[in-house]
């Protein structure tokens, strides 16, 4: 991966994989998916809670919620003697491994806010819809090449998106916001703006300097936990006790209301992921022997080829409606193909017909659409 290790794997609670990873990749923190854990808590615990029984909240609040292990452990520890559960063997092995999947054991690990192995899963879930129990090992890799191009397309559509329209911000005159708004993904910039609107909510109840070193405790207006800030005034490090940005590498709430106080209005450098970025994309990539990855250029064809195809295709239904739309068309699109050979010339790539890497089976899978943008053929 780039000559980088993972910092955080999640699993399902795999012993085989637990065993490995601690072998072949010790530095990695190795977390428990939540979403496993809890289903393996209805399997386990189903029959000791009734209607109305508090077990599964008590249980859910010690995974999501608590930031504070002796909040955790209180709260444990009365679950565990209200329901009776002190001999139960699943329970006491998960609090065991607690450092894997316990929120406030979490939360100065990496995990870009993720709690589960969501992403495998949806992979996973999208081969299945395209497999049959019959489909050979050639046939498996065809479907499964279809699914990561798609994959692949759709995600080539979302940058160019990005790159076309800002997001919107509420308060063009906060230089913060449009900073944020310039630098991040849309997605990512909705999760800054959030901890920014909760910025303006927080207060600072008090404020210790000592020397290039200011301590701010920080807490919302109404109510909740105090949080502490370090801010140092020598290179502008900023440390808050909640730890979201070690946990999803984005500035919490109480954060940037200490940079709104010391007057820093834009986000520092050394605080912007670039994983979060527009540029995320950008820039070389290594492979383990030290050779640049590029990418492949047969998907960039099939790409825009699925880009024009469409759009030619419904051209040619509008202007096959009259002789003069016809005319013009077929004059326009005899221009159009002199410029392209001409621009295809002086560049190196070669005209489409004489491309032999072109993937014919993605042309295959291009939809024909009429004018009104339905799709009327679909070529397999
Ligand atoms: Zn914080």
């Amino acid at each position: 991966m780039c000559g980088k290790r993972p910092s955080t794997i999640l699993t399902d609670q795999d012993h085989a994989m637990a065993a490995a990873l601690s072998v072949v990749m010790p530095e990695t923190f190795h977390g428990l998916c939540t979403f496993h854990i809890r289903s393996n808590f209805m399997k386990h615990l189903g029959n000791h809670y009734k209607e109305n029984s508090d077990l599964p909240y008590m249980f859910g609040a010690c995974m999501y919620e608590f930031e504070e292990v002796e909040q955790f452990n209180r709260v444990w520890e009365a679950m565990v003697k209200k329901h009776n559960l002190e001999n139960n063997e699943w329970l006491s092995g998960l609090y065991r491994i607690r450092d894997k999947w316990a929120r406030c054991m979490m939360k100065e690990r990496w995990t870009a806010g993720m709690r589960s192995t969501q992403l495998s899963e949806s992979l996973n879930a999208a081969i299945k819809n395209h497999l049959k129990l019959d489909h050979d090992l050639v046939q498996f890799f065809r479907h499964f090449n279809r699914v990561v191009d798609e994959k692949r397309h759709n995600e080539l559509i979302a940058e160019y998106e990005m790159r076309q329209n800002l997001p919107m911000v509420g308060l063009r005159q906060t230089p913060i916001l449009v900073h944020a708004s310039e630098t991040y993904s849309p997605t990512v910039f909705v999760a800054f703006q959030n901890e920014y609107g909760e910025s303006t909510a927080m207060i600072i109840l008090r404020q210790q300097d000592a020397a290039m070193i200011v301590e701010f405790a920080v807490m919302r207006y109404d109510g909740g936990p105090e949080r502490i800030v370090v801010f140092n005034r020598n290179d502008l490090s900023v440390r808050c006790s909640c730890k979201k940005y070690e946990n999803e590498g984005i500035l919490c709430g109480h954060a940037l209301k200490v940079f709104d106080t010391v007057g820093i209005k834009i986000i520092p450098p050394e605080y912007i992921k670039r994983r979060w970025t527009k540029r995320a994309r950008a820039g070389e990539c290594f492979d383990r022997r030290r050779r640049e990855v590029v990418a492949d250029p047969k998907i960039m064809i099939s790409t825009r080829y699925r880009e024009l195809a469409p759009a030619m295709i419904k051209v040619a239904t509008r202007a096959a409606m009259s002789e003069d739309t016809s005319k013009v068309a077929i004059t326009v699109i005899s221009d159009l193909a002199k410029r392209v050979e001409l621009l295809l010339s002086e560049s190196e790539e070669q005209p489409l017909q004489n491309q032999k890497n072109l993937n014919m089976e993605e042309r295959d899978k291009v939809e024909i659409v009429n004018e009104m943008g339905e799709a009327v053929v679909v070529r397999e």
